[in-house]
Order: structure tokens, then sequence, then C-alpha cells
């Protein structure tokens, strides 16, 4: 039987996965379409993150720090400053988001964009 706590990080770290690696591979160049895609998905995320406290505190964030939505190079550093907003407040180490694009490899090579942005 896994503690609340290990299942409340495990959630945690397949969420960051999943969000980091849709930011490394948003758009160049994107659309305005594709720009209110994004900021929807990301303020739906925060809305029905499954941690109450969590979902609070990261619609606090959302509001305090935007979503750079521009394109892919920028959404991916908002996207590791807003984990590191989140690692600072829990007391955890900050990361480099120097190779963020190349940290967060969705394994589809050269796939573009997702065919229905
Ligand atoms: P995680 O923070 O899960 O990171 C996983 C891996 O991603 C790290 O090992 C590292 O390789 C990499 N990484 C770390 N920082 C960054 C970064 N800035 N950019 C890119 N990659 C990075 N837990 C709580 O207890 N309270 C909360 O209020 C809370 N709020 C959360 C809000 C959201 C939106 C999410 C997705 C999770 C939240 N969590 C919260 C969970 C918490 O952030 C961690 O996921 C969990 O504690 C496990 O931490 P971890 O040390 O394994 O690393």
């Amino acid at each position: 039987q896994m503690t609340n706590e290990t299942l409340k990080a495990a959630l945690g770290r397949s969420s960051w996965h999943l969000f980091h690696t849709i930011l490394a591979r948003y758009p160049e160049s994107p659309t305005i379409e594709e720009q209110d895609i994004l900021k929807q998905y990301l303020k739906l995320f925060a809305t029905v993150y499954p941690c109450g406290d969590c979902a609070s505190h990261f619609q606090l964030l959302l509001s305090k720090y935007p979503p750079q939505v521009s394109n892919r190079v920028n959404a991916a550093l908002w996207g590791c400053e807003i984990h590191n907003k989140v690692n600072q407040r829990l007391g955890k180490d900050i990361y480099d988001c120097s190779n963020i694009l190349e940290d967060y490899d969705c394994g589809c090579g050269n796939d573009e964009e997702l065919q229905s942005m």
C-alpha cells in the first residue's frame, strides 16, 4: 500500500513529464488559434488537476505568470520557470532550464506539430 505522499509525488512526476513534453513540441510559429488552444489547455489542466491544494496554488501561479504562448522556446522556458516556482515552494532544487527542449524529447521523431493543431 503506497502512502498518499508517494502517490501524490508519482502523479506530479507524470504530470510534469507530459506538461514539459507538450511545451517542447509546441509549434515554433504558432497561429493565433494554436496560441489560444495552449492557453485554454493550461487553464483547464490547472482546473482539473486532481489534488485540490496543488490545483489552487497552480491556478494562482498561472494568473501571476501567464503562459508564454508566442513560440516553442518561450512556452518551454515559461513551463520550466513555473515548475521552478512550484519546486521553490516545496523546498526542492531549482532546475537548470538551459536545455529544456532537449530534456523533453517526445520520441516522435520528425513528426511536426500535433495533427489537430
Ligand atoms: P518533480 O517536481 O515531479 O519533477 C520531475 C522531474 O522533472 C525531476 O526529477 C527533474 O528531472 C525534472 N524537473 C524538475 N524541475 C523542473 C523544471 N523546472 N523544469 C523541467 N523539468 C524539471 N506537490 C505537493 O506536495 N504540493 C503541491 O502543491 C503540488 N503542486 C503541484 C502542482 C502541479 C501543477 C503539479 C504538476 C505537481 C504538483 N505537486 C505538488 C507535485 C510536485 O510538484 C512533484 O511532482 C512531486 O513532489 C514529485 O517531485 P520530484 O522531486 O520527483 O520532482
